[in-house]
Parts: C-alpha cells; structure tokens; sequence
C-alpha cells in the first residue's frame, strides 16, 4: 500500500518541476526506511573506524567533496569513557561495544575484577548464526579480540588467537598477524603451535594474498594477508594485499552462506594510528578505504532487506579539528598530493637530516620554509614532526598524540536502525544488536 502511494507521489511529481521529482523521491525514501525499521534483522555488520570522530567526519567530507556513504544514516552519539577513566583506550572501548560491560583502559573482555564477559558474537554464534572478524591490523589486536577472547591484556595476542578457533567461535577471519597463528619453531609468536595447521584441519580454507581470496569457496576461512599489520592504504601494493572493501566483501559472500545469518565485524584499523600520528593524509586515506568497505555492506544490505548495518567509533584519535592555528579556513586539498606516511619519510631521512626538504617534496609536493626544516630537525620524533608541518598546511589541528574523550557519532541503515537514535552509552550498542536480532545475550 505504502509503496502504490509513493509511486503514484513519484509519477505526479515527474509531471511537474524538478523540486516536486525531489519531493516524490525523499516521500519514496522516507516511508522504504519507515517499513524497514519495523523489519526483522537476519544479519549484523558492525563496522568499526578506530579513533573516527566528527572532526574526521568532516574533513573527510571535505578531502573527497561530497558525503561518505555512511553520513546520511546519523542517528545519535555515543559516550565512550571506560569504567577508569574519561579518555577509553580500544581495549576497554571494544569490550564495551562487544559485549556491553565497562571496564579498565587496557582489558578484553573482562571486567575490572577479572571476570569474563559474554559477547554479542559469542551470542550470534550460540544462535547458530555464522560469525567473523576483519582488520587492517593484526586480526588479534584489541577491536577484534575484544569480540572473540577473553584476556587481561591487550599485549597478549598469542593467547588470543587459539581463542577465536575455540569451537569453531569465529567462522571468517581476515587481516594482518600471521606471526601469531605460526609457531615459535617456524619463527612465528606461537607458543600453542601451528594454528593455520590446526584452522585447515577444522576445514577452514587458508589464504594469503589478494588473489587466493578472490577465489576463496566454502564457508570458513582464515586469510593472513602479513606477518603483522596490513599496510597503510596508500602504501598498500594492490596487486598483493587485499583492500578492506574487498576483504568485506569476501567476508559477507562466505557468511550470507549460512541460512541461519551472520554477525560481521569491519574494522578500519589505521585511522586511529595515523591519528596518533598526526598523519592527515593517512587519516583521510584510511577513512576513504574504509568508507568504501562500507559502501559493499550497505550495498549488501539494500539488496538483502534483513541486514542491520551499525557503524561506529570507538574513541577519538588525536584531537583532531577542522581549522588551525587561529584560522578560518581549510586547505585539506594538499592531503591529495601526499603519497607516504610521516613514518616512511621519516625512515629516508638520512642520520645529517640534510635531506628533509628532497623527502618531504618527493611524498607530498610541498616546498618546506626554513622554519619548517628547523622544526623537523629539532624535533624528537621525526614522524610526527613531518606530519605536524603537513597538518599546518592542510590547517588540520591536533591536540594530543593519545585518544580523547569526546562523543562519537552512530550511524545505522536498515531495519530497527532507529533504536541507535539519541544519546546512547558505548554499552548499549550490544544490547540493540541483539534485540534487534532476537537472540538471547549476557
Ligand atoms: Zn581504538
């Protein structure tokens, strides 16, 4: 009924001037989201930017002139702060948004005291739903582990693999670490053993580059794509690792297999480590690999009708702003021309540092003033002080090297997405994801 009413808005509007199309379009729009809200939820894809927040939000919008494929669907904020402390770290960010417990900066998914806690992929898993992890860091650091392991720290990611093969917990796992799933006697961080042995005799079919996952079959799958973390996006070699649309999209063909659903979490790892950085151009090209892995889940999730998309923040990296050193204006259009991260530059400055100017010009076209050579020579970590010079062209400003405590943005498309409206807690989010899917969690 609804639809007949809308088309008949949209015929009528077609008739007559180009606003009225446009009012016939957002008509059709708002009561296709209106009916999808109500629907029932199959699958969850929880995609994670580390460290994103609306500063980042808006320079990105600015970096590729138009919306990213998620700004359309806001619906509220998310406080972050951890059970110690306003300013979270992931560890204790990520338990909270897997399993809806706050606890101290550092921890997975455990309490402050030590206890264990349940997670909202354990929960899809118990439920008989197929279920997986992917990341651009190693698959063992904190935003994933937190989903599939239980550890006092963070650090210990060789107790955290054997975890995620625990009774089959996680069926697709994709990203950089294969140090930790190789044994300390093949040179490996290991001490369990060979886990890829193990993972193929439980039938998971193992791949290790961007051409063997484009033929991946079957429905469990381990892809360790380097010994530690994948690359940077923009240092990336496309021919041999995967991009994280891709590795999404592998990712939702394997799961959508299982009849029962899927729960899916993506993580745009490096956003938060440029942001520690101070890396603009690698914020905003790690933004723009990840935007479009969540253009593959949304486009998923249109087609499919019964999947919830969630994207979300964990905490705020860098303190980044939109506008520096007392200037109204952006000039984010110069992040185009860089072609390195701060670390790669840094990493060819030679031990006179006589070369700053040469290497800075070659990555990022710019032509340093004396005061900016000074700084980069002066400085204590090259790096950052690279990336610094770079921000205060871009006039991206940035406050600390660490996280920061502010509210993040929540975005959610399909049904039952207007549950994440408002302003909700980090720990609320597992709790929506499983009501909106009728399973059973805590
Ligand atoms: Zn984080």
């Amino acid at each position: 009924m609804l639809k007949k009413i809308a088309s008949v808005a949209l015929a009528a509007g077609l008739l007559f001037s180009g606003l009225q199309v446009t009012f016939g379009g957002d008509f059709v729009k708002a009561n296709n989201q209106e009916t999808q809200n109500q629907g029932k939820v199959k699958n969850v894809i929880f995609m994670i930017p580390d460290g994103y927040n609306a500063g980042y939000a808006t320079n990105y919008r600015w970096y590729i002139g138009e919306d990213s494929s998620f700004d359309p669907h806001v619906k509220g904020l998310i406080k972050t702060h951890s059970a110690n402390t306003a300013v979270t770290d992931s560890a204790a960010a990520g338990t909270a948004m897997a399993t809806g417990h706050k606890t101290n900066n550092g921890m997975i998914g455990v309490t402050p005291d030590g206890k264990e806690v349940y997670s909202i992929l354990k929960a899809a898993k118990r439920s008989k739903k197929a279920t997986g992890l992917v990341a651009t860091s190693t698959i063992t650091h904190a935003t994933p582990a937190v989903f599939a392991a239980n550890v006092a720290s963070r650090s210990d990611e060789a107790s955290i693999a054997p975890q995620y093969l625990e009774n089959n917990l996680v069926d697709v796992i994709l990203g950089g670490g294969r140090d930790y799933f190789t044994s300390v006697d093949d040179g490996g961080r290991q001490p369990e053993g060979n886990l890829i042995k193990e993972a193929e005799k439980k039938g998971y079919q193992y791949v290790t580059d961007k051409t063997e996952l484009s033929k991946a079959k079957g429905t469990k799958l381990l892809g360790l794509f380097a010994k530690g973390s994948m690359s940077p996006e923009m240092q990336r070699d496309e021919t041999e690792e995967p991009s994280l649309e891709e590795m999404t999209n592998v990712a939702i063909n394997t799961l959508n297999k299982n009849k029962q659903g899927f729960f899916l979490m993506v993580e745009g790892s490096q956003i938060d480590w440029a942001g520690h950085a101070h890396d603009s151009a690698w914020a905003m090209t790690d933004t723009a690999a990840f935007d479009q892995a969540v253009e593959a889940a949304l486009e998923f999730a249109k087609k499919d009708g019964k999947t919830l998309v969630v994207v979300a923040g964990d905490h705020e990296t860098g303190g980044m702003s939109v506008g520096s050193n007392g200037q109204y204006d952006l000039k984010i259009d110069i992040l185009h021309n860089v072609t390195a991260t701060g670390d790669k530059m840094a990493s060819e400055i030679n031990s006179e540092k006589s070369n700053i100017r040469e290497v800075v010009k070659k990555y990022t076209s710019l032509e340093l003033s004396d005061s900016e050579v000074e700084k980069i020579i002066n400085a204590s970590n090259t790096s950052i002080a690279i990336n610094n010079v770079v921000s205060d062209r871009a006039l991206v400003g940035w406050t600390s090297t660490a996280h920061t405590g502010t509210d993040l943005p929540i975005y959610a498309f399909g049904p039952q997405s207007n549950k994440f409206s408002g302003l909700l807690d980090n720990t609320d989010i597992p709790r929506i994801m499983a009501e909106a899917m009728k399973i059973k969690f805590n």
